[in-house]
């Protein structure tokens, strides 16, 4: 090694040692003629002195600039009380240069590696490797790290195999579009790469290997929102012989057990269980942040024949009426009432009405409407205080639930109801199988095609098929969903009978997934599996709301990487090799350079 210690190593018993340390010149001071640098690496930061008895040493010290890469020789001098870094854990050392060398130089930087601040995104993302000097940045991957060992650990000592499939595959739906590589060896033939390994892990059930698992990357080519990435990172589970319970068990005692090693909260070890229709009702969402109350209150039939017109107005047309009560630790200004409507606004909402509770009559637009019926009507239903306030939504049910949803996490962010330190965890259950597709007119899979329907709804499936409820679950985290699976079906008539729901045809399904049905004919056991998002999961763990810092090279929102500039037109020979030919604008008409794809991110 070049080194004897690392920067964060060295304490007050090393006293008297001749070490050697290597790192980057994190800070320089001048105090004429003494000359302190502070040498950073993962480990740490160590202070190094100049002293006039090494005036070599010194000199060489003299001419570094920050971020350079040196190495430095000399022995540990226990610091002086008063001089002593307590914020530091090799503050009351400090190592006197007897040699010193650089071992590499550095250009000015462009984003700032030290500080509160943050360079932008986007010079944080070209310069990802400067940005990776910053500890909260280094931490994040040395956590990610340590997350992959206890789920190793966990996942070995229950039994199950770790296995590597494929990347260059056929298409496996999960509701995205795949991202395809031309093969050059078979012309005009696409491999996708997967959006889930959930067709191979189901064939290795069939294949006997009955509890298999891996870290696998997946692939979607979404059009991306905030915080998405078009590659990802999943612990993918599949379990053969079990039911929904045996799956739940495995993944949330891993998870609570990464919650109590990773962020250091211990949290019950069964986690509850919600139905769907119950999480959607409640809190307008099927993944609600169980830290704070609000619920939200379905009031239609209270409010029905209001002479409120905007209420019954909602009520005749098929709509729903729906409140969250607030009492009196919750107040809110006339200002933030009417800043209510743009907290919704993004799901069609057209307002939030509002009472306020007093003694000596309720207040607000909607409230000389109500009748007294109604209002101790709303005040059962709703739980109203003296002192509160009751807000409402109205409209057609697919516009008025999602956004009291939105509503509830509004006020939950505004009241700090949010606690950091607080780790709710929840199983929603019992998702609908199939979802309407209103462009297309027909059913997609909510989940996935091969998630079985709860075995009472099977007869559903031709007489309802949009009531069919799934043996298909969702963890969780704090209203993130940090993992999500079903119990699979592993009859090959049943699959036929969804695949035909789904508008799949025969032929179609054959030419699609032709080799996995046909390994369902071959005595495929009962079975089912998860799969767990690293990413969000870590930084759910570590408190970011951004899940950029827990991947070393992430994309932008326009799956760009701004760092090699991927993505890049190719050298025209490699096309024709592919045998490919482009129905786009050449780079040079467009003026996009090979990586150019980053300019426009
Ligand atoms: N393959 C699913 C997904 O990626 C998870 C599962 O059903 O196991 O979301």
């Amino acid at each position: 090694m070049l080194r004897t210690h690392t920067c964060g190593e060295l304490r007050a018993a090393n006293d008297g040692e001749r070490v050697t340390l290597c790192g980057w010149v994190q800070n320089r001071r001048d105090h004429g003629g003494l000359l302190f640098l502070d040498l950073r690496d993962r480990y740490g930061v160590t202070q190094v002195v100049t002293e006039p008895e090494f005036p070599e040493a010194g000199a060489a010290a003299d001419r570094v600039r920050l971020e350079w890469v040196v190495r430095g020789t000399g022995v540990v001098r226990t610091r002086p009380d008063a001089n002593r870094n307590k914020d530091r854990s090799t503050g009351q050392i400090e190592v006197v240069l007897e040699e010193f060398e650089v071992l590499s130089a550095s250009a000015p930087l462009p984003v700032a590696v030290t500080g509160e601040e943050r360079s932008s995104e986007e010079l944080g993302l070209r310069y990802r490797y400067l940005e990776m000097r910053r500890p909260e940045v280094r931490n994040a991957l040395e956590t990610r790290a340590r997350m992959n060992q206890i789920i190793r650990e966990h996942m070995i000592a229950q039994a199950f195999v770790e296995v590597e499939t494929p990347i260059l595959l056929r298409s496996t739906p999960e509701g995205a579009r795949d991202y395809l590589v031309p093969s050059r060896v078979h012309p005009g033939s696409f491999y996708a790469l997967p959006q889930s390994p959930q067709i191979l892990k189901q064939i290795l059930m069939v294949g006997g290997m009955d509890r298999y698992w891996q870290i696998a990357r997946c692939f979607r080519d979404e059009d991306l929102r905030a915080d998405r990435q078009p590659e990802f990172t999943q612990l993918d589970i599949e379990m053969s012989f079990v039911e929904q319970d045996d799956v739940l068990e495995v993944v949330e005692s891993l998870v609570v057990r990464l919650v109590r090693e990773i962020a250091g909260v211990e949290i019950p070890s069964s986690v509850r269980r919600m139905p769907y229709a119950e999480a959607v009702a409640r809190y307008g969402t099927d993944k609600p942040d169980l830290r704070f109350g609000l619920p939200v209150v379905d009031v239609t039939e209270i409010l029905q024949d209001c002479a409120f017109g905007v209420f019954s107005g909602a009520a005749k047309a098929g709509g729903r009426i729906r409140a969250i009560a607030l009492g009196p630790e919750h107040p809110l200004s006339r200002k933030k009432l009417d800043a209510l409507p743009a907290a919704v606004a993004d799901r069609g909402a057209r307002g939030v009405a509002w009472v306020r509770i007093k003694a000596e009559g309720w207040s607000g637009a909607a409230a000389k409407h109500l009748t007294d019926a109604e209002q101790s009507g709303l005040t059962e239903a709703l739980g109203l205080q003296e002192g509160g306030i009751a807000l409402f939504l109205a409209g057609p049910s697919e516009v008025v639930v999602p956004a009291s949803g939105d509503l509830r996490v509004h006020l939950g962010k505004l009241f700090e109801l949010r606690d950091p330190a607080r780790y709710e965890l929840l199983w929603v259950v019992d998702f609908p199988l199939f979802a309407w597709n209103e462009d297309e007119q027909r059913l997609d899979a909510a989940h996935h095609p091969f998630t079985a329907p709860l075995p009472e709804d099977v007869p559903l499936l031709d007489s309802a098929p949009k009531s069919v409820r799934a043996l298909a679950y969702d963890l969780v985290l704090n209203g993130e969903e940090v993992a999500g699976g079903s119990i699979r079906i592993h009859q090959h008539d049943v699959q036929s009978r969804v695949f035909e729901l789904l508008g799949i045809g025969a032929d179609e399904a054959q030419q699609r997934f032709g080799f996995f049905l046909e390994a369902l004919r071959y005595g495929a056991p009962p079975h089912g599996g998860c799969a767990s998002g690293l990413d969000r999961l870590a930084a759910s763990l570590l408190g970011l709301e951004q899940i950029r810092d827990v991947i070393a090279f992430p994309k932008t929102t326009s799956a760009a990487d701004l760092m090699s500039g991927a993505p890049s037109t190719v050298d025209p020979a490699q096309l024709v090799e592919l045998s490919l030919q482009l129905d786009v604008a050449s780079p040079a008409e467009t003026g996009n350079e090979p990586g150019d794809g980053i300019r426009s991110a």
